[in-house]
């Protein structure tokens, strides 16, 4: 693996490059090789008030006055600018995330530029309605934009999650802050690179980087901004309600996860193994969509879930940045070890290790690597069944009839996603109907397109990324009365 020269960034406002008010700094590491990898300011109070009043500013400024298409045409260059620098982004997303190349260069880096240039086709089409009225008025709504947006993104997906963010404010003419996640911030800081490379005015979109539990906070409290666009764990989405109340914003919350994966008997089995293994250790596992319960028919469970424990321990993790590498590295320290206390407790509590359970070296001796791990025979009331751990950990949980896979996909306050595998049509629907989840997949995993709405149900959150579902959140309509009368 290749050492690094250690990157000194800085925040992005109002078009410029400045380091933070008091100059402190934030290490980010590259958790593959443990280095140090770059450094990037750890704003405060007043370099976020610096970026709210650009992006309020910047309301009034020449991003108003364009054209709809305009706008459109600058959203549209971000996604092209971003795959024409696509080999450089997907770089950095490998080396402060630990995900394969394979998976920043061909999966993420593409979905962002064209979840941009998706909503750059709706700019111009965004529009209100005319509404026939009692009495002698013509009366129409307008669709205008929220106002000053702030995206708070977690650090399993930085590019991508940031775009699901920007591309829709943006192209419904928001002005946009956005709050990285600390162990993550280098795709974000790019982003505002190539943003302003394809012409969005200054203050338009602003990059602030810092802790959470201070900047993030700030922002949440802070009385210029309109609207919090948050994905990241549940817990903090609680916190971000509580704080955003006293300003009354709008918020949307994409939250965590224990998403059911179904299979049936009468499933291509050969297909839904794929998928369960796919459902799970896709991502390392950090998907807040993750197929985290393989919910096993009981009269196939223990054949099923031993083809899935030998495909698991086929998948050696290796170098992210190896265009081979299928699984890369924990995101970090802290991650690891809250996976490992995960599987420790899971053995404790009498599921059964039938792949994986400990760390992996690469062969260098570095890295937070870990072995794509399987439990068999979890039940229901486990905590490995129940809490969201957010790395390539399966729990396999038998069910006995349809009723039952319904009753123990649905038993958890979560909602994000689920999975049925079956070749009955009438069955498949039945239970997409019946799984309280934003997201149903039939016979496949891991979909996602940016014209599909996502997001929760439960405490998996609330409001939609993607699609036109998302722009509700990123627009407020306003009612106009004409008088008509002679
Ligand atoms: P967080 O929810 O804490 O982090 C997500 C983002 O929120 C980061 O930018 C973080 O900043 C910021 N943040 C943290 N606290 C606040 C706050 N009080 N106000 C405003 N912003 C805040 O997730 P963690 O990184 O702590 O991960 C913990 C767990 O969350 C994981 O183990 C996983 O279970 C879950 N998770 C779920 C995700 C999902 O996609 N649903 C994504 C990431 C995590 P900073 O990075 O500086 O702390």
């Amino acid at each position: 693996m290749a050492t690094t020269t250690v990157m000194h960034k800085q925040l992005f406002i109002n078009g410029g490059w400045r380091d933070a008010a008091a100059g402190n700094t934030i290490e980010v590491v590259n958790p593959a090789t443990e280095e140090v990898i770059a450094t990037v300011p750890s704003a405060e109070q007043a370099d976020v008030d610096l970026a709210v009043a650009a992006a309020r500013a910047a309301l009034d400024g020449p991003w108003s006055k364009l054209s709809a298409r305009d706008r459109g045409r600058i959203v549209w260059k971000i996604g092209e600018k971003l795959m024409e620098r696509a080999d450089e982004i997907a770089r950095l997303e490998t080396l402060h995330n630990g995900k394969p190349i394979f998976e920043s260069r061909q999966i993420e880096v593409p979905a962002a530029a064209e979840c941009f240039q998706y909503y750059a086709g709706w700019a111009d089409k965004i529009h209100g309605e005319t509404i026939p009225v009692k009495g002698n008025y013509l009366t129409y709504t307008l669709r205008e934009p929220v106002g000053v947006v702030a995206a708070i993104v977690p650090w399993n997906f930085p590019l991508l999650l940031t775009a699901w963010k920007v591309a829709p404010a943006l192209a419904c003419g928001n002005t946009v802050i956005v709050k990285p996640a600390s162990q993550t911030p280098l795709t974000a800081l790019a982003l505002a690179d190539i943003a302003q490379e394809a012409g969005l005015p200054p203050g338009v979109l602003n990059v602030v980087t810092g802790p959470g539990a201070g900047v993030g906070r700030m922002i949440v409290e802070h009385a210029g901004i309109d609207k919090i666009a948050f994905t990241g764990d549940t817990s903090t989405g609680r916190q971000i309600m509580r704080g955003s109340a006293d300003t009354l914003k709008r918020i949307t919350l994409e939250l965590g996860g224990k998403s059911p994966n179904i299979v049936f008997p009468d499933a291509d089995l050969d297909a839904a193994i794929r998928g369960a293994t796919m459902g799970i250790f896709y991502g390392k596992g950090e998907v807040c969509a993750a197929g985290s319960r393989l919910l096993v028919d009981r009269s196939i469970q223990a054949e099923f879930v031993d083809k899935v424990a030998a495909r698991a321990r086929k998948m050696a993790p290796g170098d992210p940045m190896d265009p081979k590498t299928r699984l890369g590295a924990i995101s970090s320290k802290k991650q690891l070890e809250n996976d490992l206390r995960y599987i420790e407790i899971a053995g404790r509590e009498g599921a059964a290790l039938v792949a994986g359970g400990g760390r992996a070296d690469i062969g260098t001796g570095k890295g937070y690597f870990l072995q794509p791990t399987v439990f068999a025979h979890v039940t229901p009331e486990m905590t490995i069944a129940r809490e969201e751990i957010f790395g390539p950990v399966l729990a396999a949980i038998e069910f006995a009839d349809v009723d039952e896979a319904i009753a123990r996909a649905n038993a958890t306050s979560y909602g994000l996603a689920a999975a049925v595998w079956t070749k009955d049509i009438k069955k498949a629907h039945y239970v997409a109907r019946k799984l309280q989840a934003g997201t149903v997949w039939i016979n496949t995993y891991n979909v996602y397109d940016t014209a599909a709405p996502f997001g929760g149900y439960k405490q998996s959150g609330f409001g939609r990324e993607m699609g036109l579902h998302a722009l509700e959140h990123y627009t407020q309509v306003k009612s106009v009365f004409v008088d008509l009368n002679p």
